[in-house]
């Protein structure tokens, strides 16, 4: 049986100390309050939802939330010229557009727009390149998280052979890097697998620390998971469940009924890496609110 890694109560801690570290320039900044614009395009419910735990959490460390839903019809150039527009804004500390972005808009072109200094998510080229060359500045939130709850957990990473299932440009292949770094919490030795990885229960079976990030319920069974070893479930998949108002539930991409009884620690879903996420994205925005003001 595995200790339960309760990712909600990391997250708590790290939003508390937002806060207090908020309040506490306050006192020799007077109005200082970290600015995070939210950016949704269109209806997407599972996008809102995400958006809304944002804005909430970003209020309730004593940030300024902006919240900007724009129609699904709005086209490339009108998103761009708002995401330029809110790169000049001096109110805006970070920048998140929520994705994934309606299929007529090209995503990458819209985070080339973002100012590398207001890109609290991490993925602007610029700042991907930081974290490859070993100098992080905004490391992309799922990733820090996952480290975050690694750390604050006592889990010895430096060493380890950590194998990440998923290689997206937001998720697994920033942790691979991340966990790679010369750096404390880190220094491990990574694999990244995906959907042409041969082999795979032969992999997933050498880590010492197993992260899902593939989308898939139940992708994970007890009998890829080494004896001992650590498992962090990024996935976040809604299925049907009648019985919730909502007419879904959250799970993740581990089978955590019978993976806890062969890890040593586990996260679940949910209460596990997704508090985390919206955690760390309010650490970027405070990042950046004391570099404007020289802190
Ligand atoms: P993507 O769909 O972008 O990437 C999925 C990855 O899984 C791809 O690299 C894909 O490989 C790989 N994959 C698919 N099938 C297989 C297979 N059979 N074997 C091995 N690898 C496979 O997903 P994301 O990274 O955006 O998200 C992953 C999960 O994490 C989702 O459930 C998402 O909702 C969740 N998530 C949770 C967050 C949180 O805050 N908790 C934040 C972000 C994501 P290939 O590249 O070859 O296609």
């Amino acid at each position: 049986m595995s200790v339960v890694l309760d990712g909600k109560a990391i997250a708590d801690d790290l939003t508390k100390s937002v806060a207090s570290e908020i309040n506490l320039i306050r006192k020799s900044n007077a109005g200082f309050s970290p600015g995070l614009a939210a950016v949704l395009v269109g209806e997407d419910p599972a996008s809102r939802v995400y958006v809304r735990n944002k804005k909430r959490s970003a209020i309730g460390a004593g940030m300024e939330a902006l919240d900007y839903h724009l129609p699904e019809s709005t086209n490339q150039k009108e998103l761009e010229d708002y995401v330029a527009k809110l790169s000049k804004d001096v109110k805006v500390d970070g920048i998140l557009v929520q994705l994934p972005l309606p299929d007529h808009i090209d995503q990458e072109k819209i985070i080339n727009v973002i100012s590398p200094d207001k890109d609290v998510d991490g993925l602007h080229p610029y700042n991907v390149g930081l974290l490859v060359k070993g100098q992080p500045r905004f490391v992309p939130a799922t990733p820090a998280g996952v480290q975050h709850i690694l750390v604050k957990s006592g889990i010895e990473v430096s060493g380890k052979h950590v194998v990440i299932c998923g290689r997206s440009e937001i998720v697994g292949k920033p942790l691979g890097l991340l966990l790679m770094q010369r750096n404390k919490g880190a220094n491990a030795t990574v694999t990244v697998c995906h959907s042409r990885t041969q082999n795979l229960y032969h992999i997933t079976s050498q880590a010492d620390i197993l992260i899902a990030a593939v989308g898939q319920q139940n992708f994970i069974k007890a009998d890829m998971v080494k004896k001992g070893a650590v498992v962090i479930d990024v996935g976040t998949n809604r299925v049907h469940d009648g019985s919730r108002k909502s007419g879904y539930r959250l799970v993740g991409d581990v089978d955590f009924e019978n993976v806890k009884d062969v890890a040593s620690a586990i996260t679940p879903v949910p209460g596990g890496v997704g508090p985390m996420t919206i955690a760390m994205l309010l650490k970027n925005t405070l990042e950046s609110a004391k570099r404007r003001i020289n802190l």
